[in-house]
């Protein structure tokens, strides 16, 4: 997978077959459409330069929504609708998965009040991610410091992924934090 990030956009390359990529864009600016974005990234384009569309070019809005009460009674809210994360995070569908699997405890359990305090525990996480990718990408200057630092310590990269997987303690994450933080002074 590639991640491009432009001064007004994200662009997502993934590939779906031999002879298919996928590419999605994310903008702050709800008028930007790919034939534009391209200029953000001219390296991507020359990739692309051959490339012929195998759909058409379509959109949706992406927020970041946290709901007070994710059940009442005996219905309960699982994914979006039971609040998002930004599309930035790339987290949706495994927040669903994982509320998915908290549901059904619940269920077992026979109560539901155990699954408002998972859906919220399982929220924190993407969503202090989600806050700080937003902030990387509306100060650039803070962004091309952030990623100076990351490109220098590979390995910082690799625990700040695995932290946003989920799968950190506390000491790790505190221990990477401190990295982070030197070096992101230090860059
Ligand atoms: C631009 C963008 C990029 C994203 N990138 C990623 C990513 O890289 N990785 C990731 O994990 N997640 C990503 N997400 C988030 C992910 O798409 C969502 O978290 C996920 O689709 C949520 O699934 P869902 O089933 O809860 O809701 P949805 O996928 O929204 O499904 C709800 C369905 O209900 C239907 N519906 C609505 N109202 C009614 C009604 N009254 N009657 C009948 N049907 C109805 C809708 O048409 C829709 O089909 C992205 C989102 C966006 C917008």
């Amino acid at each position: 997978m590639e991640i491009h990030w432009g001064q007004k956009a994200q662009a997502y390359v993934t590939p779906l077959s031999n002879d298919e990529t996928c590419v999605a864009l994310i903008s702050r600016d709800p008028r930007m459409r790919l034939e534009e974005a391209w200029r953000e990234f001219p390296k991507l384009a020359n990739y692309l330069r051959h490339a012929e569309p195998s759909s058409t070019e379509r959109g949706a809005v992406t927020v970041t929504r946290r709901l007070r009460q994710v059940y009442r009674g005996n219905f309960a809210l699982a994914g979006d609708a039971s609040g998002s994360v930004d599309a930035v995070t790339g987290e949706g569908l495994c927040l669903s998965f994982r509320q998915a699997i908290a549901l059904a405890d619940s269920l077992e359990k026979g109560e539901l009040q155990s699954y408002q305090l998972a859906h919220r525990r399982l929220a924190r996480r993407p969503d202090t991610v989600g806050r700080l990718l937003l902030l990387l990408d509306r100060y650039p200057s803070l962004r091309r410091r952030a990623l100076r630092g990351l490109a220098e310590d590979p390995q910082l990269f690799a625990r700040l992924l695995a932290a946003h997987l989920g799968g950190a303690s506390p000491k790790f994450l505190a221990a990477t934090s401190l990295r982070l933080g030197w070096q992101f002074l230090t860059s």
